[in-house]
């Protein structure tokens, strides 16, 4: 038989996998254009009918009752004075359906202010209603391809690979791509084989492949003899009791804890809370994919209240959206891409769309330790803005009646001009170092590019000196790493010798950082006899 033709390139994550390929030519089709004005398929407006001839099937087949319940939620689907409302908020700069949801709420709060028992129960009507419109406007998805192939391509966003279903296997074979993009992160962190940067080339359909992620190569043809298929990969599960409660102790005595990093919620099923010290960082924008996500309240505080839950008591930090770069939100168009109007910035220029979140976090704060984390702040007034709109969302809440706490507010340290002058975010109750971005603005290179690779290593010793540099600004708060660079046993020693106890890595990581801690003396020197 032939020998198989084989690729040579870059590995991006680990393992190996043997499938037919997807080739996917295009990118992926999002079907959320809810853009103001726009009155295409998946808008707001037709989602709104969408529901209502749901509702009128569903009132069809109920008794007379329920056929008023039903009755009254479509009249407040076409009532005026809701369409009157949005436009105004939309006329004032505000999203479509961040405006309809507002008017909405709007109406629920008059409804939940009434005298009567009978009007008040009413809000429970609508705001099922106005679930069940975001549900319709999210619920389309994005085209997905076969579980088990080996998806090849150009490139492939993120919210397309949280939605596949990987149980079955596969892998990712991409012609350009980053060891450092979010797509080669959320893979790392699910054990899905995946290689980067193999330049164009010729591949049928559906002919069989196989990829190997650590070695960085693509065998084409792979039915050819030797190569027999590999079944589906099973994430590596090994927890020392060296780590258990994520606390453990280093060489010389020393407590470091060791939290995950969290993508898609879903993962924290799989993984036994008792091994870590809870989570470090939990990537809201992988949860909150769509813009009808964001504004989806209920669904939002049921996401961080679950994860709340599942920490039991120990500390969940969520990072606020982080919308923008190789990130952007499905049917949203402000961000300007890596630089520029991302994270807290962009935030602050939609904060219909913080306000939500802050309402959600607020809500959700009552079941755990729960700490909010604001993405890619540069200067103290940003934190100052986000805390106004907590404090504002709050007296809302309260003025609604709705259980909440206040959680506490911290930083990542991902802007140089932020770790530089550290000390002046007294306004930041913790601290949080992301390396990936830091990394990516000290070498002034694109985090998509594929010779990321190369100027991160080489800027590796500039990020470091910085994170030192910045730790003796950190005036007592806590301090974690929940970078990429927390997960990589070579830079340990320097973390721990500029003083960081405390690291967030991706689950997969976790036993060889935790094993590689406890080999280490606090301040990075190698223990003797290790
Ligand atoms: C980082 O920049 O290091 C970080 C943790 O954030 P993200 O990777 O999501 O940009
Ligand atoms: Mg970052």
């Amino acid at each position: 038989m032939a020998e198989p033709r084989k690729l040579r390139a870059t590995g991006a994550s680990p393992g190996i996998a043997t499938g037919p390929v997807y080739l996917a030519d295009r990118p992926a089709l999002v079907s959320v254009p809810v853009a103001p004005g726009t009155s295409g398929p998946g808008t707001l407006a037709e989602a709104v009918e969408t529901a209502i001839s749901a509702l009128q099937d569903l009132a069809d087949r109920v008794d007379g009752d329920s056929r008023d319940i039903i009755d009254f939620q479509i009249e407040v689907l076409r009532d005026p004075t809701i369409a009157e409302m949005t436009e105004e908020r939309v006329s004032a700069g505000e999203h479509t359906v961040f405006a309809w949801v507002a008017a909405i709420d709007t109406h629920v709060a008059e409804l939940e202010g009434a005298d009567e028992e009978e009007v008040r129960a009413r809000a429970v009507d609508i705001l099922d209603m106005k679930n069940r419109v975001l549900g319709i406007l999210s619920g389309t998805p994005v085209e997905d391809f076969p579980a088990g192939s080996i998806f090849v391509g150009k490139d492939i966003e993120p919210s397309r690979f949280l939605g596949h279903d990987w149980s079955a296997g596969g892998g990712i074979v991409l012609f350009g791509g980053s060891a450092a993009g979010h797509v080669a992160l959320l893979a790392r962190a699910k054990s899905i084989p995946m290689v980067i940067g193999c330049g164009r080339f010729d591949v049928a359909t559906d002919s069989q492949v196989r990829i190997d992620g650590d070695a960085g190569m693509v065998f084409l043809d792979a039915q050819a003899e030797g190569l027999s298929p590999v079944p589906a990969r099973v994430p590596p599960h090994t927890d020392a009791a060296a780590i258990d409660h994520g606390s453990l102790q280093t060489s010389d005595g020393v407590s470091i804890q060791l939290s995950i990093n969290v993508n898609d919620p879903l993962e924290i099923d799989g993984i036994d809370a008792a091994t870590a010290a809870g989570i470090g960082l939990m990537r809201s924008e992988f949860a909150v994919r769509s813009l009808a996500d964001a504004a989806n309240e209920d669904k939002q505080f049921h996401i961080y209240r679950r994860a709340l839950e599942w920490a039991g008591g120990k500390p969940v930090t969520i990072r606020m959206l982080d919308i923008g770069g190789d990130k952007p939100l499905a049917g949203l168009d402000d961000d300007s891409g890596a630089m520029g109007m991302r994270g807290i910035r962009l935030l602050l220029a939609r904060p219909e769309i913080a306000r939500l979140q802050a309402r959600a976090l607020l809500r959700a704060a009552l079941f755990g330790k729960l700490r909010v984390l604001l993405p890619m702040v540069t200067f103290p007034s940003e934190i100052d803005n986000m805390r106004q709109i907590f404090a504002e969302e709050a007296a809302l809440l309260l003025r609604r009646k709705i259980a909440h706490r206040l959680p506490q507010i911290g930083m990542m340290v991902e802007v140089p001009a932020a770790a530089l002058m550290l000390d002046t975010f007294e306004n930041a109750e913790f601290f949080s170092f992301g390396t990936n971005d830091l990394a990516q603005y000290l070498a002034a290179s694109a985090r998509d590019g594929s010779d990321i690779r190369a100027y991160r290593d080489k800027a590796a010793p500039a990020v470091l000196r910085l994170i030192t540099q910045a730790m003796t600004l950190t005036a007592g708060k806590p301090v974690s790493i929940c970078g990429d660079m927390a997960g990589n046993p070579s830079f340990l020693p320097a973390l721990l010798a500029a003083g960081l106890r405390h690291f967030s890595v991706a689950p997969a990581q976790r036993p060889a950082i935790g094993s590689a801690l406890v080999g280490l003396n606090a301040d990075g020197t190698r223990a003797a006899g290790d």
